[in-house]
């Protein structure tokens, strides 16, 4: 079958007036840019509905790409017809007949946006269903629970019949929600919550924390590729990378041990509070689930937000590990963030961290360092990286 339009349907029901055209101006940017590069068609919006015009471009191909626009419920491979009730009986037909496994049940939903149309839904839907019928001896209508649902639109620009949706991500359009900046591990856990932040709208870019030579360019190169399958969500993603060897060092020698990662945890939020402001990020995300390690209780997370005053989101907060990972299988970044190398936590990881660590402890602690002057210059050395989407990635894996 050739189809001619992809009919894409978005909207999280709450969205009104002002914000409701910010979502459709995004969302439309969003396809478009995940489209542009591959293939001639074009982009079209009407009444809260959006069109991509085939112009001959193959539909799942098309949609493989439209799987991954943050703000779309759905989408159907769709043909465009003549509002002529002849013509919609047999492409309708016809469009039920190319299904593979054949549907055992069906029914037919009208939507007759045009009332120049002469016959009213509910007949549009008789009249259909009694072509499909007499045509196709096997199949039943099914009101309740139908395996395939044909779907008419007559509408004033052109009527429309398709028989497949697939589903899309939902969430919001990416740059709805302003920018983020994700603090970025080798671990399972950030990709994931950079992801989740993503599909609420916001523009990622990320910050990672590299101790050279006590963890490999490997490490970071492996960040770079977790950034990279975050670009498929949102496009190209800003890496700052962060040379935090000398600040780490200076921790080790002069602070107690079981305050070292308290305390080099400190030290991120305040290098990313400055980055964020550069760069305009409003929040900081993080990877951290309540519980899920000693530096993750709630004792811990006051201690370290006690530096900074940029609100820091956390979205997998209230997640188990088996649920943060299986998103990451879906989004596919686990096997990356499952490759054995070193991150700056584990080279430093004391035998007995402190699980309830004490604000006023941490800043006296932090008086045998130069905590500014240490700050400053982890910000004046930060480098940024362009990670960007890769043209000829295979999208079959992904959902
Ligand atoms: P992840 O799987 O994301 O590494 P984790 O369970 O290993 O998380 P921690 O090592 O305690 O948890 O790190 C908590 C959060 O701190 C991470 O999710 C991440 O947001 C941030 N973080 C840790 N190390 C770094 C780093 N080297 N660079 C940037 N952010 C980091
Ligand atoms: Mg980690």
């Amino acid at each position: 079958m050739n189809y001619d339009v992809i009919l894409i349907r978005y909207g999280e029901l709450a969205l009104k007036g002002k914000n409701r055209d910010q979502f459709e101006d995004a969302l439309a940017r969003s396809v478009k840019s995940v489209l542009r590069s591959f293939f001639k068609v074009k982009v079209r919006r009407n009444y809260g509905r959006m069109y991509v015009e085939l112009h001959g471009e193959d539909a799942y191909a098309v949609m493989d790409r439209l799987k991954r626009v943050f703000g779309i419920s759905s989408i159907s491979p769709t043909i465009q017809v003549e509002p002529d009730m002849d013509t919609i009986k047999e492409k309708a037909l016809e469009l039920i007949r190319q299904l593979t496994p054949e549907p055992r049940t069906f029914r037919v939903v009208t939507r007759r946006a045009d009332k120049r149309f002469p016959i009213p839904s509910m007949e549009v839907n008789r009249i259909v269903g009694t072509h499909i019928l007499r045509a196709l001896p096997a199949i039943k209508v099914d009101v309740h629970e139908p395996e395939t649902v044909v779907n008419l639109e007559i509408r004033a620009e052109g009527t429309y019949i398709s028989c497949e949706t697939i589903p899309g991500p939902g969430g919001l359009p990416v740059g709805v929600s302003g920018k983020v900046l994700l603090l970025l591990s080798g671990g399972i856990d950030s990709p994931v919550a950079g992801w989740m932040m993503m599909k609420r709208g916001v523009t990622l870019e990320a910050i990672h924390f590299h101790s050279y030579p006590f963890t490999s360019e490997r490490a970071l190169q492996k960040v770079r590729d977790l950034a990279q399958k975050l670009t498929k969500w949102g496009g190209t993603i800003r890496l700052h990378v962060v040379p935090f060897t000398e600040i780490q060092t200076a921790i080790r020698e002069k602070c107690p041990e079981d305050y070292l990662i308290t305390i080099m945890r400190r030290f991120m939020m305040r290098i990313s509070e400055r980055v964020a402001e550069n760069t305009k990020a409003k929040a900081l995300a993080t990877g951290e689930s309540l519980g899920q390690v000693a530096s993750q209780t709630l004792e811990s997370m006051d201690t370290i937000n006690k530096v900074i005053s940029i609100p820091i989101l956390r979205p997998l907060i209230g997640m188990d590990k088996v649920d943060i990972t299986d998103l990451a299988r879906k989004i596919d970044t686990y096997e990356l963030s499952i490759l054995p190398y070193e991150d700056c936590c584990t080279v430093f990881t004391p035998k007995n961290p402190v699980t309830r660590p004490k604000p006023y402890l941490a800043a006296r602690f932090e008086e045998a360092l130069d905590v500014e002057a240490l700050v400053e210059d982890a910000v004046a050395r930060t480098v940024i990286e362009e990670i960007t989407t890769k043209p000829k990635e295979t999208t079959t894996d992904l959902f």
